[in-house]
């Protein structure tokens, strides 16, 4: 356990205003530590964050919400309400699947409306659907409320959840659970790809992940008005409300570590801050092999971090369209859309880091639900494509292939969206190279460290730092993982393992 050695100082630091950083800044302000947020980019999000161009907010990453109840516990945690802060809509239909061959499969809370979905595409598939449905619940139950929020640094923790693991066939992934329970090829696609939203290669991500489906048939899909940055700014102003800073256009150059504490950090001006309790919601690669270079490492060292799996890139074609706002009624908020290929598809991006010339998309049409993202009229698009992430010899050039890629995307998107090339007003491109350089993603990773079983929960870097005391770790690389509830469990989590700041003003008074 941390103990706060320096008894005339509750400074905490937090590096990076991801929404884990915020989410941790959230939870040490409710603890009583006077904390100061640091982020190189010009407004708060991290991931989360959107640009405005021309009229038209660009949400850059996260769309969806699910589980609300872990922003609502965050909240909570500050004596705030989050829903008087953020409106949630939730989604009806949650998305829409499509594949080459014309056929759809449209995602919904309602059960009896899933079933229905089920028995239209595949009517013999209906019983092996219903035990995945269990299946989802069984995992959800020990995946999500006995693990994400708890803390994973020793390894008994992750020892003691084993026996249930095997219980479960944790051990065969998320697509091989879903060959075991239906036939069709659609359907298995449709129950597996979740863990692509976080990273995951499905044909490795452990079948534990099955749980996202009882968590958005249990919670919801939901969209934040605003955009996640809504979100973010919300909770600036939580941050605030506590006395804390967010200070944004600033990078840490360097955690300072004295005698195996964490002392502070520098900044790439010079300027030194001091504070025991340092937080990195930094990438947990970037935290160690950048920040921490000066200070030897035990577990972490720049070896372990090359070899292992990262999440793929995402090449992220964001637009704005004039005066389409009712056109294309059937693309609705989310739209996936399928290549021929499945596996090999996956294969190319996780494991030989090619770059294909099919592909699978995400279409984001927010406009749907929220009509401020776009002048009146007019329309804000997405379309994201995993593709590899940089690390493996011979990575893309994107600087040579992301106009040649733009209209591979585009000749694909024409078949969803068409005639929408034509009007499009306004647009910017984010590939892996831009994660790279903007987030200081190791890779241009999209999503940090992989979420396979054997990187992940005690495997993965942990909460609070083997490297250095007074360290502490939260964000997608660290337990629990990438996405929104994820990051903002690892805040959770954090608040487990850091005591309560000391009242300062009340021992100094009993010390006179
Ligand atoms: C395109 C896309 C779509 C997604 N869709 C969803 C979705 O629908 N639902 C969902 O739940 N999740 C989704 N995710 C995943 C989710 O957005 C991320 O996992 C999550 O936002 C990551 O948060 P984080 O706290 O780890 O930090 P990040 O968002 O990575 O933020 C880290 C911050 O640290 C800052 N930083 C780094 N190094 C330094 C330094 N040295 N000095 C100062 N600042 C530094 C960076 O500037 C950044 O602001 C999506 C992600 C992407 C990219």
């Amino acid at each position: 356990m941390f103990t706060n050695d320096h008894p005339d100082s509750n400074a905490a630091i937090v590096i990076g205003a991801g929404l884990g950083g915020l989410a941790a800044a959230m939870r040490l302000g409710a603890k009583g530590y006077a904390v100061t947020v640091l982020d190189r980019l010009d407004s708060p999000g991290g991931r989360g964050s959107s640009i405005t161009q021309d009229g038209h907010r660009f949400d850059l990453g996260p769309t969806i919400i699910t589980v609300p109840q872990v922003y609502e516990n965050l909240w909570r945690a500050c004596g705030r309400d989050f829903h008087k802060d953020i409106s949630l809509r939730p989604m009806d239909p949650f998305y829409e699947v499509r594949w080459p061959d014309g056929s759809k499969f449209t995602a919904r809370q309602d059960t009896d409306a899933m079933l229905a979905e089920v028995a239209r595409l595949s009517p013999g598939d209906l019983a092996g659907y219903k035990r995945f449905l269990k299946d989802s619940e069984a995992c959800y139950k020990v995946g999500f409320e006995g693990m994400v929020a708890k803390p994973m640094n020793r390894i008994m923790d992750t020892v003691k959840v084993l026996p249930e693991f095997a219980r479960l066939r944790a051990d065969r992934s998320i697509l091989g659970l879903a060959k075991a329970r239906v036939k069709d090829a659609r359907l298995r696609m449709a129950l597996s790809f979740h863990p692509l939203f976080i990273g995951g290669d499905p044909r490795k991500v452990t079948s534990i992940y099955s749980l996202v489906a009882y968590l958005e048939k249990t919670y919801g899909v939901h969209y934040a008005m605003g955009g996640v940055q809504a979100i973010a700014n919300a909770m600036v102003k939580v941050i605030h409300g506590q006395g804390g800073t967010v200070r944004q256009n600033v990078e840490v150059d360097e955690v300072l570590i004295e005698n195996g504490a964490a002392k502070g950090v520098s900044l790439t001006d010079g300027t030194v801050i001091h504070a025991p309790l340092v937080v990195s919601n930094a990438d947990a690669g970037h935290t160690y092999q950048r920040l921490l270079r000066n200070h030897p490492r035990k577990r972490w060292t720049d070896a372990k971090l090359k070899s292992r799996r990262w999440s793929m890139g995402l090449f992220v074609w964001y637009f704005g369209t004039k005066g389409t706002a009712q056109m294309w009624p059937d693309v609705g908020h989310h739209t996936i859309t399928n290549a021929p290929r499945y596996e090999g598809l996956l294969r190319d991006i996780f494991i030989k880091g090619k770059l294909s010339d099919d592909m699978s998309l995400y279409i984001h049409r927010p406009g749907v639900t929220d009509p401020s993202v776009a002048p009146k009229g007019d329309d804000t698009f997405y379309v994201l494509s995993p593709v590899p992430h940089l690390g493996f010899d011979h990575a893309v050039d994107w600087q040579k292939e992301r106009d040649i890629y733009k209209a591979k995307v585009m000749a694909e998107v024409e078949k969803t969206i068409p005639g929408f090339a034509e009007r499009i007003s306004t647009e910017m491109i984010l590939t892996p190279e831009d994660f790279r350089d903007r987030y200081l993603s190791p890779n241009g990773s999209g999503f940090s460290i992989e979420p396979r079983i054997l990187q992940s929960a005690y495997f993965r870097p942990h909460n609070i730092s083997e490297e250095a005391k007074g360290l502490f770790l939260v964000g997608a690389g660290t337990h629990p993982g990438a996405g929104v509830p994820g990051v903002i469990s690892s805040a959770e989590v954090l608040a487990k393992l850091v005591p309560d700041a000391a009242p300062r003003v009340a021992l100094k008074v009993a010390a006179e």
